[in-house]
């Protein structure tokens, strides 16, 4: 490894890039590897890409052996933290990658089935350990990969569903929120559903009133949270496939109240500003708008369009939730913006809220990358 390696790991940063490492050794795709510093002293553990710009994923700066003792370890870690934090929810994210020092591997919990992505050489290559760990710990009806994220193309991981362990049902029944929900794991966004918003639905649901606006619902989180506070919700989503599941998950929650409508988010934004119709709360929750920092700036003119089109429906006391998920956009960026479209919008925006994920999610201080969601409630005034 190169100086600036040894710093960026002393910096408390588990990755190390290709043009700072230094000698390969010899190491095969996959490998947990023993690193070494510019003088030759031992500096900890890592799971080695033989292609990507991220060569080495430290796993430990101590010299182990990443075993089934190893996983079982980090991964019991991982469990006993989301028991003290995820209330009220069998839907939750058991295993955050970095963040819960396990760099590559998601681990999602619907009830009694898990949902896995081994996103690097590494964890790929250690999935056997990983599911004799899970059964172990947790005994699940069934393991479901879904690696078809497109991120493994970067690792030359083929992009693939699989079933580890068990049966995997069409549709799991869980409960968050007081809610009954059901989640498709093999053909859902993600590995089912959005699970990072889960803390925000009750936020928000707190503080909108009256006609509601959720656009990009997915399968409904925020519309059916704010039916419970609204007189009536509209949701809006351009896939066809989450709005049968959000339709679904209303009837089974006995909701009436939140009409689902299959559109372009940013047409029905402008034709309702342009046809004068009233709002009294609206969601943003839009996709990730850049993955990379050189996209940041186009990206922001996405974020302030929808921004400005949705604070022309919204009157004095009206809720505006402003919502995104990339990572290079950062909470000062997202302020930026949406104080950009409440000058063009000629209103005054008081900040109710400054939210990000949910805690199942964790943030890793000296690790920027697990900071991706913002979501800021902003009150008209
Ligand atoms: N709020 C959701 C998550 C939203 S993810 C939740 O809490 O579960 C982003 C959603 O935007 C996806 O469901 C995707 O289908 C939808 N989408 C993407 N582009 C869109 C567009 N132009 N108009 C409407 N929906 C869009």
């Amino acid at each position: 490894m190169s100086p600036r390696a040894v710093e960026r790991l002393e910096s408390g940063h588990p990755w190390i890039f290709t043009s700072d490492v230094v000698d390969r050794g010899g190491a095969c795709p996959g490998d947990a590897v023993h690193i070494v510093d510019h003088r030759g002293r031992p500096s900890g553990t890592a799971h080695f890409s033989s292609s990507s710009q991220i060569t080495l994923r430290v796993l430990s700066r101590a010299s182990i052996t990443p075993d089934a003792a190893f996983f079982r370890e980090r991964i019991q870690k991982a469990l006993a933290f989301r028991q003290r934090i995820a209330h009220d929810t069998d839907a939750y994210r058991l295993v955050f990658s970095e963040a819960d020092l396990l760099p590559g591997l998601i681990v999602d919990r619907y009830r009694d089935c898990l949902v896995v992505q081994t996103l690097s050489q590494g964890m790929d290559r250690a999935k056997d350990d990983i599911v004799a760990v899970l059964v172990e710990l947790l005994n699940p009806a069934a393991i479901l990969a879904r690696n078809d994220a497109a991120v493994r193309k970067h690792e030359s991981l083929p992009i693939e569903t699989a079933v580890w362990h068990g049966e995997v049902p069409d549709a799991i029944p869980v409960r968050m929120n007081g809610f009954d929900l059901e989640v498709n794991p093999l053909q859902g966004q993600k590995t089912g559903v959005y699970l990072d918003q889960r803390e925000n639905y009750l936020a928000v649901a707190r503080h909108a009133r009256g006609r509601a606006l959720d656009c990009f619902t997915s399968t409904g989180g925020f519309a059916l949270h704010m039916a419970r506070s609204c007189d009536s919700v509209e949701a809006v989503d351009s896939s066809e496939t989450a709005l049968r599941a959000a339709s679904a998950n209303a009837l089974r929650n006995r909701i009436s109240n939140v009409t689902f409508r299959e559109a372009d988010a940013f047409d029905l934004l402008a034709g309702y500003a342009a046809a004068r119709q009233r709002f009294d709360a609206v969601v943003l929750d839009p996709p990730a708008f850049t993955k990379t920092r050189g996209g940041v700036e186009a990206a922001a003119r996405g974020y302030k369009d929808i921004n400005l089109r949705a604070l022309k429906l919204l009157g004095a006391g009206g809720i505006l939730t402003a919502c995104s998920c990339s990572h290079h956009f950062t909470e000062a960026l997202l302020l930026e913006t949406v104080a950009q479209a409440a000058l063009d919008a000629g209103k005054t925006l008081r900040i109710l809220e400054r939210r990000t994920q949910a805690q199942d999610h964790p943030i890793l201080l000296t690790v920027p990358e697990t900071l991706y969601l913002k979501c800021i409630i902003f009150e008209v005034l």
